[in-house]
Formats: C-alpha cells, sequence, structure tokens
C-alpha cells in the first residue's frame, strides 16, 4: 500500500507517518527529512538547496523527484510507502505516478490533514521554540504556507479527480488525529 499524508507545513504529517512506520512495519519517504540530512553532513546536495530551505521556499522537483525514486525499491520490498512531505507540485505528482506505473505500482490513498492556518502559525511558533529548526522562524513559515497554498493545494483537485483523497481533521491530539487515519485506511481496505 502506497500513502500519501497531505497538508500544509506543521499539519503533523512527520509524527503521523512515524507512527504509521511503528505500527505497520512501512517505509517514511520525507523528502523534508531528506534535505535536512543533506543539509546537515554538507554534502554537494546540501549545499546547492540550504538557502532555499531556509527561506521555506520549494526546492527543485528535479532534486525531490530523484530522491524519491532512489528509494522506491526498498520502499517497495518493505510493502509499501507513507510520503510525507511529496509530492508538492503538480509536477512532482505526475512524476510519482508515472515512477510507480513503472513498478506495477499505484498510490493507493491521499490522506488530508485538515488544519487551519491560525493554529498552524501557533504550532509552529512552538516547535521553533523548542526545536530551533531554522526555517520554522515566522518569516520562513510564510513563505512556507504561501508555497503551499499556491504550489500544493492544486494537488487536491488532482487527486480528488483519482477519487484517493480522504479529509481527516487534523486539529485535534495526536492520538485523535491518529484515530482518524486508522480509520480511514480501514475504510478504504473496506
Ligand atoms: P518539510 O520538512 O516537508 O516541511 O520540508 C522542509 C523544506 O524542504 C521545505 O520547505 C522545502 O524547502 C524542502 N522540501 C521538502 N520536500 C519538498 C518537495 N517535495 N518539493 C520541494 N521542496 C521540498
Amino acid at each position: 500500500m502506497n500513502l500519501i499524508l497531505f497538508g500544509p507545513p506543521a499539519a503533523g504529517k512527520g509524527t503521523q507517518a512515524k507512527r504509521l512506520v511503528d505500527g505497520r512495519g512501512m517505509v517514511q519517504l520525507s523528502t523534508g527529512d531528506m534535505l535536512r540530512e543533506a543539509v546537515a553532513s554538507q554534502s554537494a546536495l546540501g549545499k546547492r538547496v540550504e538557502g532555499v530551505m531556509q527561506r521555506g521556499e520549494l526546492v527543485s522537483d528535479e532534486i525531490v523527484i530523484a530522491l524519491i525514486e532512489e528509494r522506491l525499491p526498498k520502499a517497495e520490498s518493505a510493502g509499501g510507502a507513507i510520503f510525507d512531505g511529496f509530492p508538492r507540485t503538480v509536477a512532482q505528482a505526475q512524476a510519482l505516478d508515472a515512477m510507480l506505473a513503472g513498478r506495477g505500482a499505484k498510490i493507493d490513498l491521499v490522506v488530508r490533514l485538515k488544519v487551519d492556518d491560525t493554529a498552524l502559525v501557533q504550532r509552529v511558533a512552538g516547535r521553533f521554540a523548542e526545536s530551533g529548526r531554522a526555517d520554522d522562524n515566522p518569516e520562513s513559515f510564510k513563505v512556507r504556507l504561501a508555497a503551499y497554498n499556491s504550489q500544493t493545494a492544486p494537488l487536491l483537485p488532482y487527486y480528488t479527480g483519482q477519487g484517493k483523497l480522504v479529509e481527516v481533521d487534523g486539529m485535534g491530539a495526536i492520538e485523535a488525529v491518529a484515530e482518524a487515519i486508522d480509520g480511514a485506511l480501514e475504510d478504504h481496505k473496506g
């Protein structure tokens, strides 16, 4: 099963993806985590993307598509992937569909975590204070939200058109959101 956890930055995608990995043995594919690792190790890729990420802008489709492509075989042998923070543009979504189709696979379900903007801004302020993550500062977060609204939100009609989108209330406590996601997965299995 291949699942996309979809939502704005700080919606809780990473937290929920990690829980699903623990519970189901699937592989989490977070392009944000991969890029942060590259920055931390100061690899050529890391140096290339550092500024873009710090400003809160999206890195190029080409870079993230390649990162995902590299990891698909391992995810497949694990029984599926939870895509977290990818795709973020229609071009990425189309590339993902094509890469999976080439392997005889597909996206089964897209779970949208719905969280309102005010709650996101509050959450991220707390996270910034705790983790000091560079792009959680208020200026960069504004840019990240704007990137979500202009470049990522158009994926909602894309996946609705494919009949794959389910919506989950992402405003509650972590456990409540987790239960709602489990419910959506059960419904999908029918
Ligand atoms: P995230 O941890 O998913 O919020 O990602 C952190 C940052 O990494 C984003 O603000 C972007 O700069 C970059 N990034 C992560 N995933 C993608 C993606 N799929 N497309 C473009 N940029 C990405």
